[in-house]
């Protein structure tokens, strides 16, 4: 059975914290925060359309620090989505939110755990504390340790996002930002490579000068040791990159934004492979690249790049599929 998100965005308009990357309002695309009645009625009309085509989905509220938000508020919204996964389980099968984890405690999690919440993902974006508090986070990794071990102990879903290439961030600290990550038991990750959005004081310190963030070409191959690193932990990545918007590519002053960037990391995870079995094979420079059908694309690289990159380091090969197969190289004479 598929499972998708109703996803709700609840946009934190009055945050105190003023992180360098944020403009939440064009993150979330939307400057109204929606009304109970408002998400009741979008529930109510996705509800027999998922049920025909026999599709399951959560009541995600995204967008903002979800339990942050006016107490009364945020209960009110919970109590609406929990009315549907309450009504109609065969079709809602549970809510999950995003928030801060210095927003998380004992108190906002009974409110969460009595309403039904089966999952919460937490924005870390670093483990490393110059990182946080340099990007004036307004926390520190401790809290996102103590953050996560409550969630876990309620038996909730833990989500844990995080950015890469921050003001001061270096591709190192994204790795043990990761390690962190797969220590504490993560059900689900995030991964959002920086955008410099206008209007941000990230946006500032790049017109100034002041501020780089990872290149495209450092992305691609840092998120390809990450999605490797947490696919070895068994961890899905259940996002990787900002989803298109309007709004984004209007703002957007510098970073990495790519429509199909997950598909561009996993090409590079089998580029990688390709290049380090083929320089193990000795003389022999031409090969037999067998894969899933589903996978020659990624094989191939987009505009052929793998292809082309392989043959100026001195490999031929040729594609033979092999259904189920990520890749298996044999030696062509
Ligand atoms: S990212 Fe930072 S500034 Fe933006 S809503 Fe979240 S806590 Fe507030």
């Amino acid at each position: 059975m598929k499972q998708t998100n109703i996803s709700v965005f609840v946009p934190h308009i009055g945050c105190p914290h003023r992180c360098t990357f944020c403009d939440q309002r064009t993150i979330s695309g939307e400057v109204k925060a929606p009304a109970a009645d408002e998400v009741r009625k979008t529930l109510a009309e996705q509800l027999p359309a998922l049920r025909a085509r026999g599709m399951t989905a959560e009541v995600a509220f995204f967008g903002g620090s979800f339990t942050g938000i006016d107490r009364g508020y945020m209960t009110s919204l919970l109590d609406t989505a929990n009315e549907f996964t309450q009504s109609a389980p065969d079709v809602y099968t549970g809510i999950r939110c995003s928030t801060r984890p210095d927003f998380i405690d004992d108190e906002v999690l009974d409110i969460l755990c009595s309403r039904g919440m089966t999952a919460v993902e937490l924005g870390a974006q670093s483990m490393n504390n110059d990182v946080l508090c340099l990007n004036e986070r307004g926390h520190s990794a401790e809290d996102v340790v103590n953050a996560a071990k409550l969630i876990k102990q309620r038996g909730l879903s833990l989500g844990l996002q995080m950015m890469t290439g921050l003001y001061s961030d270096k591709p190192e600290y994204c790795t043990e930002t990761a390690e962190r990550f797969i220590e504490l038991k993560a059900d689900t990750v995030r991964i959002y490579p920086t955008v410099i959005l206008d209007g941000t004081r990230l946006g500032e310190l790049y017109k100034r000068g002041e501020y780089r963030t990872f290149t495209f070409d450092e992305t691609v191959e840092l998120c390809a040791e990450l999605l490797t690193m947490f696919g070895g932990a068994r961890i899905p990545v259940i996002r990787l990159g900002l989803h298109a918007s309007r709004d984004v590519e209007a703002k957007m002053l510098g970073g990495v934004y790519h429509p199909a960037l997950r598909e561009i990391c996993e090409s590079r995870i089998l580029y990688n492979e390709m290049l380090s079995e083929m320089q193990k094979r000795g003389d022999c420079k031409r090969f037999i690249v067998y894969t899933d059908p589903a996978n020659i694309s990624k094989v191939v690289g987009q505009k052929k790049e793998n292809k082309e990159k392989l043959y100026r380091n001195g490999f031929e090969f040729i594609i033979k599929t092999e259904k189920g197969t990520n890749l298996r190289i044999e030696n062509a004479f």
